[in-house]
């Protein structure tokens, strides 16, 4: 176990910095970070961990456990409709991590900070024989209650956002290959929706966002409010890569509705939205598709 000196000094090194824009962090030197939180907001919370060998493949460096991790939680926060605010890091080590290796991931940290304007303000740092993971507790703030699940309406349309496969076809890719291409890079750095959540204040009646595979997020929804979703297969918006791979055979459109890590998000809304949800499209541009209706 890497002793407690290391560890301090550590975080006064890779860490401490990446704290500089909240005064109530500390500097990492006190049991507490106190936030003051902005005026007539709401704090929205969410916490998720990113463990090598279950969210990322065994091999993988601190550094990509760290965007991931660090954009799922994002993710969350987008399916809530907040902006990303502050966050802590559970840091668990192996026993003979390299600095280097600590250097690489405060400085995916600091990258990661700098363009989602999302701040470090605390956290806890642990070595042993076990495998490498972070855990993210991320706050987010929004002008209400965030998007609930459970609010589908009868008649409302269910939509998605951007296009589903890709986390699948990513995934199959960096098992294979290091390269890095557009799909094992939607796999390593997802980009969590965060615009289109905030945009959908007043125009969704639910929304999830979809990290364990369309159908079981479509589920979750579904349960929520207690209503039947009828989810058109054939007009789940797939990319080239998805077409081209189900034209192949080397996928099944069962394993690109189920797999997950895409990250876009689900949600309905009722059918006098359609007109505002083409136009946030094209604002925000982003894809967005009707591919169902709650019953
Ligand atoms: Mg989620």
């Amino acid at each position: 176990m890497a002793s407690l000196s290391t560890e301090i000094s550590r975080i006064a090194k890779y860490f401490a910095p990446l704290t500089r824009a909240e005064t109530g962090a500390f500097n990492l030197s006190n049991d507490a970070a106190a936030l003051k939180i902005p005026a007539g907001k709401h704090l929205i919370i969410t916490t998720d961990s990113c463990i090598e060998g279950v969210h990322l493949p065994r091999g993988c460096s601190l550094a990509q456990l760290a965007r991931k991790g660090f954009r799922r939680n994002l993710s969350d926060l987008a399916a809530m409709g907040a902006q990303p605010w502050r966050y802590t890091l559970n840091l668990h080590l192996h026993n003979h991590t390299a600095d280097g290796e600590i250097a690489k991931l405060a400085s995916v940290l600091a990258e990661e900070q700098a363009q989602f304007d999302c701040v470090l303000i605390g956290g806890d740092c642990t070595s042993d024989d076990a495998r490498a993971h972070l855990t993210f507790t991320m706050l987010g703030v929004c002008d209400h209650h965030g998007h609930p699940r459970g609010g589908a309406n009868s008649g409302d349309d269910l939509y998605v956002s951007g296009t589903i496969g890709d986390g699948f076809l990513g995934l199959q890719e960096a098992l294979v290959t290091t390269h890095h291409s557009p799909l094992t890079t939607h796999y390593y750095a997802p980009k969590p929706q965060l615009a289109l959540g905030m945009a959908l204040h007043k125009i969704a009646t639910s929304c999830i966002d979809i990290s364990d595979g369309l159908l079981a997020d479509m589920r979750r929804l579904e349960a929520s409010s207690g209503k039947r979703f009828a989810l058109s297969e054939h007009a789940v918006p797939l990319s080239e890569a998805a077409l081209f791979a189900l034209q192949q055979n080397t996928v099944t459109l069962q394993q690109l509705l189920s797999w997950g890590d895409d990250y876009e998000l689900l949600f309905t809304a009722p059918k006098s939205a359609a007109h505002a949800l083409q136009q946030l499209a094209q604002h925000h541009r982003v894809r967005i598709t009707k591919i169902g209706d709650v019953n």
